[in-house]
Protein backbone atom coordinates (compact mmCIF):
# COMPACT_ATOMS: atom_id res chain seq x y z
CA UNK A 1 0.00 0.00 0.00
CA UNK A 2 1.57 3.58 -0.58
CA UNK A 3 -0.39 7.20 -0.76
CA UNK A 4 0.89 8.59 -3.74
CA UNK A 5 -2.71 9.96 -5.06
CA UNK A 6 -4.34 12.42 -2.99
CA UNK A 7 -7.57 11.50 -5.22
CA UNK A 8 -8.96 8.17 -5.08
CA UNK A 9 -12.57 6.66 -6.30
CA UNK A 10 -13.86 5.92 -2.80
CA UNK A 11 -12.47 5.93 0.87
CA UNK A 12 -13.30 4.25 4.12
CA UNK A 13 -13.13 5.81 7.05
CA UNK A 14 -12.67 3.34 10.13
CA UNK A 15 -10.98 0.03 10.01
CA UNK A 16 -13.20 -2.04 12.65
CA UNK A 17 -13.92 -5.02 11.23
CA UNK A 18 -16.87 -3.65 9.06
CA UNK A 19 -14.62 -1.21 7.58
CA UNK A 20 -12.07 -3.06 6.60
CA UNK A 21 -13.94 -5.97 5.18
CA UNK A 22 -15.42 -2.46 3.10
CA UNK A 23 -11.98 -1.33 1.82
CA UNK A 24 -10.91 -5.08 0.76
CA UNK A 25 -14.27 -5.85 -1.05
CA UNK A 26 -14.05 -2.05 -2.88
CA UNK A 27 -10.49 -2.64 -3.81
CA UNK A 28 -11.18 -5.85 -5.46
CA UNK A 29 -14.31 -4.11 -7.21
CA UNK A 30 -11.66 -2.48 -9.38
CA UNK A 31 -12.13 1.03 -7.05
CA UNK A 32 -8.98 3.12 -6.47
CA UNK A 33 -9.73 3.29 -2.47
CA UNK A 34 -8.19 4.89 0.34
CA UNK A 35 -8.60 3.26 4.27
CA UNK A 36 -7.99 5.97 7.03
CA UNK A 37 -8.02 4.27 9.55
CA UNK A 38 -5.31 4.24 12.71
CA UNK A 39 -3.79 0.76 13.31
CA UNK A 40 -3.55 -0.49 16.93
CA UNK A 41 -4.29 -3.71 18.70
CA UNK A 42 -7.91 -5.25 18.62
CA UNK A 43 -8.81 -3.39 22.13
CA UNK A 44 -11.32 -6.17 23.46
CA UNK A 45 -12.08 -10.23 23.73
CA UNK A 46 -15.70 -9.82 21.38
CA UNK A 47 -16.06 -13.37 19.56
CA UNK A 48 -18.63 -13.31 16.18
CA UNK A 49 -20.51 -15.79 15.07
CA UNK A 50 -20.32 -15.52 11.47
CA UNK A 51 -23.63 -16.81 10.03
CA UNK A 52 -24.44 -18.18 6.58
CA UNK A 53 -23.03 -15.43 3.77
CA UNK A 54 -20.61 -14.12 5.63
CA UNK A 55 -18.53 -17.22 5.23
CA UNK A 56 -18.89 -16.85 1.51
CA UNK A 57 -18.28 -13.05 1.92
CA UNK A 58 -14.91 -13.65 3.53
CA UNK A 59 -13.82 -16.35 1.34
CA UNK A 60 -14.44 -14.62 -1.85
CA UNK A 61 -12.29 -11.42 -0.56
CA UNK A 62 -9.65 -14.12 0.29
CA UNK A 63 -9.65 -13.48 4.14
CA UNK A 64 -11.33 -16.84 5.31
CA UNK A 65 -8.55 -18.85 4.64
CA UNK A 66 -6.22 -16.86 6.86
CA UNK A 67 -8.24 -17.62 9.72
CA UNK A 68 -10.65 -20.18 9.37
CA UNK A 69 -8.52 -22.92 11.81
CA UNK A 70 -8.98 -20.50 14.36
CA UNK A 71 -12.93 -21.05 13.98
CA UNK A 72 -15.33 -23.22 15.85
CA UNK A 73 -18.17 -24.31 13.56
CA UNK A 74 -21.86 -24.02 14.84
CA UNK A 75 -23.31 -27.06 14.21
CA UNK A 76 -26.55 -26.52 16.65
CA UNK A 77 -28.00 -23.82 19.31
CA UNK A 78 -30.37 -24.64 22.31
CA UNK A 79 -32.41 -22.25 23.56
CA UNK A 80 -32.95 -23.05 27.69
CA UNK A 81 -35.64 -20.69 29.56
CA UNK A 82 -33.75 -20.03 32.82
CA UNK A 83 -36.38 -17.15 33.74
CA UNK A 84 -37.63 -19.30 36.76
CA UNK A 85 -41.23 -17.56 35.94
CA UNK A 86 -44.18 -19.43 36.33
CA UNK A 87 -44.50 -19.49 32.44
CA UNK A 88 -42.02 -20.81 30.98
CA UNK A 89 -40.96 -21.66 27.38
CA UNK A 90 -40.10 -25.13 26.35
CA UNK A 91 -35.88 -25.92 25.26
CA UNK A 92 -35.96 -25.43 21.39
CA UNK A 93 -32.83 -27.10 19.68
CA UNK A 94 -32.02 -25.95 16.26
CA UNK A 95 -30.09 -28.06 14.11
CA UNK A 96 -27.83 -27.16 11.05
CA UNK A 97 -28.80 -30.55 9.27
CA UNK A 98 -32.43 -30.24 9.75
CA UNK A 99 -32.07 -27.48 6.98
CA UNK A 100 -29.28 -29.38 4.70
CA UNK A 101 -26.58 -27.93 6.19
CA UNK A 102 -23.26 -28.42 7.95
CA UNK A 103 -22.67 -26.01 10.16
CA UNK A 104 -25.15 -22.33 10.65
CA UNK A 105 -21.57 -20.81 10.64
CA UNK A 106 -18.19 -20.31 12.52
CA UNK A 107 -17.56 -18.58 15.59
CA UNK A 108 -14.25 -16.54 15.86
CA UNK A 109 -12.63 -14.16 18.12
CA UNK A 110 -12.80 -10.60 16.56
CA UNK A 111 -8.70 -10.25 17.24
CA UNK A 112 -8.34 -13.27 14.77
CA UNK A 113 -10.58 -12.22 12.32
CA UNK A 114 -8.78 -8.27 12.59
CA UNK A 115 -5.36 -10.04 11.74
CA UNK A 116 -6.55 -11.96 8.82
CA UNK A 117 -8.84 -8.76 7.55
CA UNK A 118 -5.50 -6.49 8.39
CA UNK A 119 -3.13 -9.44 6.32
CA UNK A 120 -5.35 -9.44 3.70
CA UNK A 121 -5.71 -5.02 3.30
CA UNK A 122 -2.37 -5.23 3.51
CA UNK A 123 -1.53 -6.93 -0.08
CA UNK A 124 -4.01 -5.10 -2.28
CA UNK A 125 -2.44 -2.94 -5.20
CA UNK A 126 -5.49 -0.71 -5.75
CA UNK A 127 -5.95 -0.01 -1.45
CA UNK A 128 -4.26 3.10 0.45
CA UNK A 129 -3.99 3.16 4.17
CA UNK A 130 -4.09 6.57 5.75
CA UNK A 131 -2.78 5.32 9.58
CA UNK A 132 -4.45 8.28 11.09
CA UNK A 133 -7.86 9.49 12.27
CA UNK A 134 -10.43 11.45 10.11
CA UNK A 135 -10.16 15.37 11.45
CA UNK A 136 -12.46 16.40 9.37
CA UNK A 137 -14.94 15.22 6.39
CA UNK A 138 -16.35 18.23 3.92
CA UNK A 139 -18.83 17.88 1.27
CA UNK A 140 -18.67 19.06 -2.16
CA UNK A 141 -21.16 18.42 -4.98
CA UNK A 142 -18.56 16.23 -6.95
CA UNK A 143 -16.59 14.79 -3.98
CA UNK A 144 -16.22 14.92 -0.56
CA UNK A 145 -12.79 15.93 0.90
CA UNK A 146 -11.35 14.59 4.28
CA UNK A 147 -8.60 15.60 6.33
CA UNK A 148 -6.43 13.16 8.55
CA UNK A 149 -5.39 14.53 12.60
CA UNK A 150 -2.24 14.39 11.01
CA UNK A 151 -3.08 17.17 8.28
CA UNK A 152 -2.95 15.13 5.17
CA UNK A 153 -5.87 15.75 2.72
CA UNK A 154 -7.57 13.60 -0.14
CA UNK A 155 -10.77 13.14 -1.76
CA UNK A 156 -12.84 10.53 -2.50
CA UNK A 157 -16.11 10.43 -4.75
CA UNK A 158 -18.20 8.10 -2.43
CA UNK A 159 -17.27 7.87 1.40
CA UNK A 160 -18.01 5.06 2.96
CA UNK A 161 -18.58 5.53 6.88
CA UNK A 162 -17.74 3.23 9.23
CA UNK A 163 -17.00 4.57 12.23
CA UNK A 164 -18.84 3.55 14.62
CA UNK A 165 -21.33 4.29 17.06
CA UNK A 166 -20.39 8.16 17.22
CA UNK A 167 -19.49 7.90 13.79
CA UNK A 168 -17.97 11.40 12.14
CA UNK A 169 -19.16 10.57 8.81
CA UNK A 170 -22.74 10.18 9.55
CA UNK A 171 -22.97 13.69 11.45
CA UNK A 172 -20.60 15.31 8.16
CA UNK A 173 -23.76 13.81 6.12
CA UNK A 174 -26.62 15.78 7.94
CA UNK A 175 -28.13 12.02 9.16
CA UNK A 176 -30.04 11.67 12.07
CA UNK A 177 -30.45 8.82 14.48
CA UNK A 178 -33.07 6.91 16.30
CA UNK A 179 -31.41 6.19 19.82
CA UNK A 180 -32.64 4.32 22.51
CA UNK A 181 -30.48 3.03 25.91
CA UNK A 182 -31.13 -0.45 26.76
CA UNK A 183 -31.16 -0.62 30.62
CA UNK A 184 -28.73 -3.61 30.27
CA UNK A 185 -24.99 -4.52 30.14
CA UNK A 186 -23.14 -7.32 28.01
CA UNK A 187 -20.46 -8.90 30.14
CA UNK A 188 -17.58 -11.13 27.54
CA UNK A 189 -14.79 -13.34 28.35
CA UNK A 190 -13.88 -16.55 27.41
CA UNK A 191 -14.00 -19.56 29.29
CA UNK A 192 -11.47 -23.15 28.97
CA UNK A 193 -14.06 -26.73 30.43
CA UNK A 194 -14.27 -29.97 31.44
CA UNK A 195 -16.43 -31.52 29.19
CA UNK A 196 -16.61 -31.17 25.14
CA UNK A 197 -19.14 -27.96 23.76
CA UNK A 198 -20.10 -30.67 20.93
CA UNK A 199 -20.30 -27.03 18.30
CA UNK A 200 -23.41 -26.72 20.11
CA UNK A 201 -24.24 -22.91 21.19
CA UNK A 202 -26.03 -22.56 24.58
CA UNK A 203 -28.28 -19.29 25.45
CA UNK A 204 -29.87 -19.58 28.70
CA UNK A 205 -32.60 -16.99 29.14
CA UNK A 206 -32.85 -15.01 32.42
CA UNK A 207 -35.26 -12.18 33.26
CA UNK A 208 -32.52 -9.93 32.90
CA UNK A 209 -31.43 -11.03 29.37
CA UNK A 210 -29.88 -14.27 27.51
CA UNK A 211 -26.55 -16.02 28.75
CA UNK A 212 -24.75 -17.18 25.73
CA UNK A 213 -22.15 -20.04 25.16
CA UNK A 214 -20.91 -19.97 22.39
CA UNK A 215 -18.17 -22.78 21.20
CA UNK A 216 -14.45 -21.79 20.15
CA UNK A 217 -11.93 -24.46 18.86
CA UNK A 218 -10.67 -26.96 21.63
CA UNK A 219 -12.86 -27.15 24.59
CA UNK A 220 -13.06 -23.38 25.38
CA UNK A 221 -16.20 -21.34 24.57
CA UNK A 222 -17.01 -16.98 24.65
CA UNK A 223 -19.82 -15.89 27.14
CA UNK A 224 -21.71 -13.30 26.35
CA UNK A 225 -24.05 -12.21 29.52
CA UNK A 226 -26.44 -9.70 29.17
CA UNK A 227 -27.83 -8.57 32.52
CA UNK A 228 -28.91 -5.29 34.18
CA UNK A 229 -26.07 -2.56 34.61
CA UNK A 230 -25.72 -3.49 38.69
CA UNK A 231 -25.66 -6.91 37.99
CA UNK A 232 -23.39 -6.90 35.71
CA UNK A 233 -20.98 -4.61 37.32
CA UNK A 234 -20.89 -7.05 40.09
CA UNK A 235 -20.03 -9.24 37.70
CA UNK A 236 -17.41 -7.96 36.24
CA UNK A 237 -15.91 -7.13 40.07
CA UNK A 238 -15.63 -10.74 40.82
CA UNK A 239 -12.41 -12.80 41.19
CA UNK A 240 -11.22 -15.55 38.28
CA UNK A 241 -12.59 -18.09 40.33
CA UNK A 242 -15.85 -16.21 41.42
CA UNK A 243 -16.51 -15.36 37.89
CA UNK A 244 -15.89 -19.08 36.73
CA UNK A 245 -18.44 -20.55 39.40
CA UNK A 246 -20.89 -17.96 38.35
CA UNK A 247 -20.86 -18.93 34.93
CA UNK A 248 -20.72 -22.42 35.94
CA UNK A 249 -24.73 -22.13 38.11
CA UNK A 250 -25.70 -20.46 35.40
CA UNK A 251 -24.83 -22.66 32.44
CA UNK A 252 -26.58 -25.39 34.88
CA UNK A 253 -22.56 -26.98 34.13
CA UNK A 254 -23.36 -28.33 30.85
CA UNK A 255 -19.94 -27.62 29.97
CA UNK A 256 -18.51 -29.42 33.36
CA UNK A 257 -16.17 -26.84 35.11
CA UNK A 258 -15.37 -23.62 33.63
CA UNK A 259 -12.14 -21.70 34.20
CA UNK A 260 -12.46 -18.08 32.93
CA UNK A 261 -9.67 -16.86 30.96
CA UNK A 262 -8.24 -13.95 31.74
CA UNK A 263 -9.84 -10.45 30.13
CA UNK A 264 -13.14 -9.54 30.28
CA UNK A 265 -15.36 -6.34 29.07
CA UNK A 266 -18.36 -4.62 29.60
CA UNK A 267 -21.00 -3.09 26.92
CA UNK A 268 -23.81 -1.07 27.71
CA UNK A 269 -26.47 -1.98 25.47
CA UNK A 270 -28.32 0.29 22.81
CA UNK A 271 -30.68 0.41 19.51
CA UNK A 272 -29.62 2.90 17.26
CA UNK A 273 -30.79 3.70 13.99
CA UNK A 274 -29.87 6.60 11.57
CA UNK A 275 -33.41 7.67 8.92
CA UNK A 276 -31.06 7.22 6.03
CA UNK A 277 -28.08 4.99 5.64
CA UNK A 278 -26.60 6.50 2.60
CA UNK A 279 -26.85 10.65 2.17
CA UNK A 280 -24.59 13.28 -0.08
CA UNK A 281 -21.90 10.76 -1.11
CA UNK A 282 -21.86 9.26 2.34
CA UNK A 283 -22.87 5.40 2.93
CA UNK A 284 -22.95 4.13 6.32
CA UNK A 285 -21.45 0.47 7.45
CA UNK A 286 -21.47 -1.30 10.36
CA UNK A 287 -22.51 0.67 13.62
CA UNK A 288 -22.53 3.88 12.07
CA UNK A 289 -25.65 2.32 10.22
CA UNK A 290 -27.34 0.04 13.02
CA UNK A 291 -26.52 -0.86 16.58
CA UNK A 292 -28.19 -3.66 17.83
CA UNK A 293 -28.07 -5.98 21.07
CA UNK A 294 -26.00 -9.25 20.87
CA UNK A 295 -28.97 -11.13 20.07
CA UNK A 296 -28.98 -13.93 17.55
CA UNK A 297 -25.41 -12.29 16.45
CA UNK A 298 -26.45 -10.38 13.84
CA UNK A 299 -24.56 -6.88 14.44
CA UNK A 300 -21.26 -7.64 12.03
CA UNK A 301 -23.17 -10.32 9.59
CA UNK A 302 -25.13 -7.07 8.93
CA UNK A 303 -22.11 -5.33 8.84
CA UNK A 304 -21.09 -7.49 6.27
CA UNK A 305 -23.70 -7.54 4.28
CA UNK A 306 -23.48 -3.56 4.33
CA UNK A 307 -19.86 -3.80 2.63
CA UNK A 308 -20.95 -6.56 0.37
CA UNK A 309 -23.97 -4.52 -1.05
CA UNK A 310 -21.64 -1.28 -1.36
CA UNK A 311 -19.03 -2.65 -3.46
CA UNK A 312 -21.79 -4.49 -5.98
CA UNK A 313 -23.32 -0.91 -6.34
CA UNK A 314 -19.72 0.48 -6.65
CA UNK A 315 -18.44 -2.12 -9.21
CA UNK A 316 -21.77 -1.73 -11.17
CA UNK A 317 -21.12 1.55 -11.44
CA UNK A 318 -17.83 1.75 -12.43
CA UNK A 319 -18.38 -0.88 -14.68
CA UNK A 320 -20.78 1.63 -16.20
CA UNK A 321 -18.86 4.73 -16.31
CA UNK A 322 -20.66 6.21 -13.64
CA UNK A 323 -19.24 7.96 -10.88
CA UNK A 324 -20.12 5.68 -7.63
CA UNK A 325 -21.08 8.76 -5.38
CA UNK A 326 -24.10 9.64 -7.82
CA UNK A 327 -27.81 10.38 -6.05
CA UNK A 328 -28.86 7.57 -7.79
CA UNK A 329 -26.63 4.97 -6.53
CA UNK A 330 -26.81 6.52 -3.13
CA UNK A 331 -30.15 5.73 -3.23
CA UNK A 332 -30.19 2.57 -4.40
CA UNK A 333 -28.33 1.59 -1.66
CA UNK A 334 -30.28 3.10 1.06
CA UNK A 335 -33.16 1.22 -0.28
CA UNK A 336 -31.05 -2.32 -0.79
CA UNK A 337 -29.94 -2.06 3.32
CA UNK A 338 -32.93 -0.76 4.57
CA UNK A 339 -35.60 -3.66 4.80
CA UNK A 340 -32.56 -6.14 6.15
CA UNK A 341 -31.06 -3.63 9.09
CA UNK A 342 -35.25 -2.47 10.08
CA UNK A 343 -36.20 -6.36 10.18
CA UNK A 344 -33.51 -7.57 11.60
CA UNK A 345 -33.62 -4.52 14.81
CA UNK A 346 -37.19 -5.23 14.86
CA UNK A 347 -37.30 -8.60 15.70
CA UNK A 348 -34.39 -8.34 17.96
CA UNK A 349 -36.26 -5.27 19.73
CA UNK A 350 -39.50 -7.85 20.33
CA UNK A 351 -37.22 -10.70 21.31
CA UNK A 352 -35.30 -8.72 23.78
CA UNK A 353 -38.55 -7.12 25.20
CA UNK A 354 -40.40 -10.07 25.11
CA UNK A 355 -38.32 -11.68 27.35
CA UNK A 356 -37.36 -9.03 30.30
CA UNK A 357 -41.72 -8.22 29.99
CA UNK A 358 -43.48 -8.90 33.90
CA UNK A 359 -46.60 -8.66 31.70
CA UNK A 360 -47.60 -12.11 32.18
CA UNK A 361 -50.21 -12.33 28.78
CA UNK A 362 -46.33 -11.15 26.90
CA UNK A 363 -44.89 -14.22 28.60
CA UNK A 364 -47.41 -16.36 27.48
CA UNK A 365 -47.23 -15.14 24.20
CA UNK A 366 -43.13 -16.14 23.98
CA UNK A 367 -43.33 -19.28 25.73
CA UNK A 368 -46.39 -20.61 22.89
CA UNK A 369 -43.96 -18.89 20.43
CA UNK A 370 -41.22 -20.83 21.61
CA UNK A 371 -43.02 -23.85 22.02
CA UNK A 372 -44.84 -23.86 18.24
CA UNK A 373 -41.46 -23.34 16.78
CA UNK A 374 -39.72 -26.41 19.10
CA UNK A 375 -42.76 -28.53 17.81
CA UNK A 376 -43.85 -27.48 14.38
CA UNK A 377 -40.96 -28.33 11.71
CA UNK A 378 -41.49 -25.71 9.06
CA UNK A 379 -41.75 -23.00 11.50
CA UNK A 380 -38.44 -23.88 13.09
CA UNK A 381 -36.89 -24.66 9.49
CA UNK A 382 -38.01 -20.72 8.39
CA UNK A 383 -36.96 -19.77 11.34
CA UNK A 384 -33.30 -20.90 10.95
CA UNK A 385 -32.63 -20.27 7.60
CA UNK A 386 -33.88 -16.50 8.01
CA UNK A 387 -32.03 -16.28 11.30
CA UNK A 388 -28.77 -17.09 8.93
CA UNK A 389 -29.69 -13.94 6.16
CA UNK A 390 -32.94 -12.80 4.66
CA UNK A 391 -34.63 -15.01 2.58
CA UNK A 392 -35.29 -12.32 -0.26
CA UNK A 393 -31.48 -11.80 -0.45
CA UNK A 394 -29.46 -14.49 -3.24
CA UNK A 395 -26.60 -15.53 -1.40
CA UNK A 396 -23.57 -14.28 -3.48
CA UNK A 397 -20.02 -13.77 -3.59
CA UNK A 398 -17.88 -10.60 -4.47
CA UNK A 399 -14.63 -11.27 -6.40
C1 LIG B 1 -21.06 -8.33 23.34
C2 LIG B 1 -21.21 -8.30 21.85
C3 LIG B 1 -21.22 -9.49 21.13
C4 LIG B 1 -21.39 -9.46 19.73
N1 LIG B 1 -21.46 -10.65 19.05
C5 LIG B 1 -21.68 -10.63 17.71
C6 LIG B 1 -21.79 -11.85 16.96
O1 LIG B 1 -21.66 -12.96 17.49
N2 LIG B 1 -22.05 -11.76 15.62
C7 LIG B 1 -22.18 -10.56 14.99
O2 LIG B 1 -22.42 -10.54 13.77
N3 LIG B 1 -22.06 -9.40 15.67
C8 LIG B 1 -21.82 -9.39 17.00
N4 LIG B 1 -21.71 -8.23 17.69
C9 LIG B 1 -21.73 -6.96 16.96
C10 LIG B 1 -20.34 -6.65 16.40
O3 LIG B 1 -19.35 -6.79 17.42
C11 LIG B 1 -20.32 -5.23 15.84
O4 LIG B 1 -21.33 -5.12 14.87
C12 LIG B 1 -18.98 -4.94 15.15
O5 LIG B 1 -17.90 -5.14 16.00
C13 LIG B 1 -19.00 -3.50 14.67
O6 LIG B 1 -17.88 -3.30 13.84
P1 LIG B 1 -17.66 -1.89 13.14
O7 LIG B 1 -16.43 -2.06 12.30
O8 LIG B 1 -18.90 -1.39 12.52
O9 LIG B 1 -17.40 -0.89 14.37
P2 LIG B 1 -16.15 -0.68 15.31
O10 LIG B 1 -15.51 -1.97 15.64
O11 LIG B 1 -16.62 0.19 16.42
O12 LIG B 1 -15.11 0.11 14.40
C14 LIG B 1 -15.20 1.47 14.15
C15 LIG B 1 -13.78 1.94 13.95
O13 LIG B 1 -13.79 3.26 13.46
C16 LIG B 1 -12.74 3.97 14.10
N5 LIG B 1 -13.05 5.41 14.01
C17 LIG B 1 -13.98 6.13 14.66
N6 LIG B 1 -13.93 7.42 14.29
C18 LIG B 1 -12.93 7.51 13.36
C19 LIG B 1 -12.38 8.58 12.60
N7 LIG B 1 -12.85 9.85 12.73
N8 LIG B 1 -11.37 8.32 11.73
C20 LIG B 1 -10.87 7.06 11.58
N9 LIG B 1 -11.36 6.02 12.28
C21 LIG B 1 -12.36 6.24 13.16
C22 LIG B 1 -12.72 3.43 15.52
O14 LIG B 1 -11.49 3.68 16.14
C23 LIG B 1 -12.96 1.94 15.24
O15 LIG B 1 -11.73 1.29 15.00
C24 LIG B 1 -21.55 -8.23 19.07
C25 LIG B 1 -21.53 -7.02 19.80
C26 LIG B 1 -21.37 -7.06 21.18
C27 LIG B 1 -21.38 -5.76 21.95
Amino acid sequence: MNDASASFDVAVVGGGPAGLATAIALAESGARTALIARRAPYADNRTTALLGGSVDFLQALDVWPRCKDNAAALQAMRLVDDTGRLIRAPEVRFSAAEIGLDEFGYNIENRLLMAALEERAAGLAALTRFDDDAATVSLGDAEVVIRTGEGKSLSARLVAGADGRHSLCREAAGIEVKRRELNQSALTFNVGHSRPHRNISTEFHTPQGPCVFVPLPGDRSSIVWVSAPKEAARLIALSDGELSEAAETRSHSVLGRLRAEPGRHLFPLAIEQPRQFAKSRIALVGEAAHVIPPIGAQGLNMGLRDAADLADLVREAMLSGEDPGLPRVMKRYDSTRRADVLSRTFAIDIANRSLLSDFLPMQSLRAAGLHLMGSFGPLRRFAMREGLAPSWRPRRRVS
